[in-house]
């Protein structure tokens, strides 16, 4: 069931939502300008959206620790000045050894007091701060990135608590939730570490320029470097923004090729793989989507470098030029040897400089378009909330009325109403068996009873009250409810249990009493750790995996823990055999006879013991009763039941033979 949910999911995720393609994942960067006029409008607009971003995961970033921004200035700082100080040291020790050389040697009493000592102890402290600096900053660095992970992830799963269930049916959304999830742990520090990064370039790049500026006969040259590198810088803004505007139009391809590459690798899904012979199918689907996304970007990646190429060419033949003519003033005396070095060695970094400058500032662009995803994921309004304040509380631990009033219902994004004017009433202590076939809207009912998702017309009332209006805490907790796709969670039976009433401090008797009920026990008695045997095998090596029957027991037996005052099953016995089920049955009659029960099951056997049954058509309430009335009227209910109980006893020719 979980498995065909996931598919379900997966199919749901891949198809076009209403009125055309999905929207792309992720971040709209700004429309492009249509003209010039629109240019200056345009342009404030990136970079008002940039700043906005970038103050998000700065506050994000704080609220995770304050010493990280600081820590990160100061050592952007200090990487920003520690080259030239280096350059400028290594410039005076050769400069000295120079002036010895020119003088052909000075005796060795002279070198103690020569200052190149103090120089070279300098050279030391200089490199061994950079060592420490470096080692710190690396350690703080992985520090911080794992708090910051933490901190996104928490804030994630905080935020999922409460988003509308409907929202996971929007395709655009359950993108962004899960780009969200596996972008945004590492992209906060990447980005602040990339601005930083930013002020360190900068602050080296203007003291070699001031170096290059003041140096004599070298200002004109350093502005044709400055002037070289300003195309390149532009061409790498182009292609960061084509890049991700790739990424994102074939969003639906890299989806789908990572659906296509687990389903192979999925336990579950191998036998039926295996016994269809689909493997080659899904292999050659991969390929195929993979051919159409390299394709694209295949192309991108040539002709952006084609213009590195082309920019790397023209940058290097300029410093060639310089090279020459520092080389020269050597030649010619009017600089010393480690000039040369400190010059050329500006250009150098200059050079580097400006490219580190260029690709940073492209990451930290691209880094808070998808901080985009976090941002919207966020900024989700929960609508399911209390329509009054303060809410009303559900008075607990007594029977209640349910009451539907003409409603009617539609899945977000669809056409179509899938409940239409439906109204009846459940009487305290009823037992109330919801009807009809597949697809006729039973479980869409109960969704909408225990207000996962809000009616589209009408009202539903508990104990004379709008479902609206009370808080949804308890709300919910009016409930136990075992859906269709339960819950498998991998945890010990004991807690698969438990977690029917997690709030509840009952005792272990109470666990066994509710596992006696679904007829769990018989089988967790004999798991070699019994209610201490782990489930599923995820994390623990003596993990015991389940039948679909036996999870179902445990599933019920989490309902029978709860003590809701309305127990809603909605098909719990579906892989029950008929007489396990009506084995449940009998004990959910029997213990549920104080309390309000709904229950939805395929087998009407089992609606004999309601009280009321709702039989329902396409979403539309076609008959009400009991089964003694329902049989009376001969109309679709007895059409069902006839036809089923037939089918228990005598199977017909038909059916015997399928
Ligand atoms: P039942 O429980 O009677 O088998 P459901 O209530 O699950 O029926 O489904 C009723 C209708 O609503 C079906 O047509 C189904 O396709 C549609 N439906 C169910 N869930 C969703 C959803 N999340 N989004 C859109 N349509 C849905």
């Amino acid at each position: 069931m979980i498995l065909f949910e996931n598919y379900r999911k997966e199919v749901v995720r891949m198809r076009p939502g209403p009125g055309g393609p999905r929207p792309p994942m992720g971040a709209n960067p700004q429309p492009r300008p249509k003209n010039i006029k629109e240019l200056p409008k345009y342009l404030v607009a990136l970079l008002g959206g940039f700043f906005n971003r970038f103050f998000y995961i700065l506050k994000l970033v704080w609220k995770t620790g304050r010493w990280i921004p600081f820590l990160l200035f100061f050592v952007a700082l200090f990487r920003g000045v520690s080259p030239v100080i280096g350059s400028l040291i290594s410039q005076r020790i050769l400069n000295a050894l120079q002036d010895v050389i020119r003088v052909g040697g000075l005796p060795e009493h002279n070198f103690w007091a020569s200052g190149i000592l103090y120089l070279l102890i300098a050279l030391f402290v200089y490199r061994l701060l950079i060592l420490v600096v470096n080692s710190i900053s690396s350690a703080l660095n992985r520090i911080a990135g794992e708090k910051i992970v933490n901190e996104v992830k928490v804030q994630i799963m905080e935020k999922s608590k409460e988003v509308d269930l409907s929202s996971y049916d929007n395709p655009a959304f359950y993108e962004k939730m899960e780009n969200a999830n596996q972008e945004a742990g590492h992209r906060p520090l990447s980005v602040l570490t990339e601005t930083f990064g930013i002020i360190s370039y900068l602050i080296e790049f203007i003291s070699f320029l001031i170096i290059l500026f003041t140096a004599p006969g070298l200002s004109l040259l350093t502005l044709i470097i400055l002037l070289v590198s300003i195309p390149s810088a532009v061409t790498n803004f182009i292609f960061r923004r084509k890049n991700f505007g790739y990424m994102r139009w074939r969003s639906k391809e890299r989806r789908q090729m990572h659906y296509f590459s687990n389903i192979l690798v999925d336990k579950d899904l191998m036998k039926e793989i295996r016994l269809f012979d689909l493997a080659d199918t899904f292999i050659a689907r991969y390929k195929a989507v993979f051919a159409k996304y390299f394709k694209g970007l295949r192309k991108l990646i040539f002709e952006e470098n084609v213009w590195h190429i082309l920019f790397a060419v023209i940058s290097g033949a300029c410093n060639l030029f310089f090279y020459i003519i520092i080389a020269k003033q050597v030649f010619t005396g009017e600089i010393q040897i480690g000039d040369y070095t400190l010059y050329t060695g500006a250009i150098a970094s200059v050079a580097t400089c400006v490219s580190n400058l260029i690709s940073a500032s492209g990451n930290v662009y691209q880094g808070t378009l998808f901080i985009d995803n976090l941002i919207s994921f966020m900024n989700e309004k929960p609508r399911i909330v209390p329509q009054i304040r303060p809410a009303r509380e559900v008075a607990h631990g007594r029977l209640h009325t349910i009451e539907f009033k003409n409603v009617s219902f539609r899945y977000p994004g669809s056409h179509k109403d899938v409940i239409k004017n439906v109204s009846f009433t459940i009487e305290p202590g009823q037992t109330l068996a919801l009807v009809g076939l597949n697809g006729a809207g039973k479980t869409t009912l109960i969704k909408l009873m225990t207000r996962l998702y809000d009616t589209t017309e009408g009202q539903i009332l508990l104990d004379g009250v709008d479902i609206k209006e009370y808080d949804l805490k308890s709300l919910y907790r009016t409930f136990g409810i075992i859906f269709q796709d339960f819950g498998r969670y991998a945890a010990t039976v004991e807690e698969n249990i438990r977690f029917g009433s997690i709030h509840s401090d009952a005792s272990f008797d109470a666990v066994k009493y509710a596992s006696k009920q679904s007829a769990a026990s018989e089988y967790i008695e004999t798991l070699p750790d019994g209610y201490n045997t782990p489930l599923m095998r995820f994390f623990e090596h003596n993990g015991t995996e389940l039948s679909i029957g036996q999870w179902q027991k445990l599933a019920i037996a989490r309902a029978f823990y709860g003590d809701s005052d309305i127990m809603i099953l909605d098909e719990p016995t579906a892989s029950l055999d008929a007489i396990a089920e009506q084995n449940v049955f009998n004990q959910f009659d029997k213990l549920t006879h104080d309390k309000t029960t709904i229950f939805v099951s395929h087998r009407l056997s089992s609606a004999t013991i309601a009280d009321q049954i709702v039989v329902l058509e396409n979403g539309e309430l076609i008959e009400k009763g009991n089964h003694q009335e329902l049989m009376a009227l001969q109309g679709k209910y007895y059409n069902l039941f006839s036809t089923q109980s037939k089918r228990y006893i005598q199977p017909s020719a038909e059916e015997a033979t399928i």
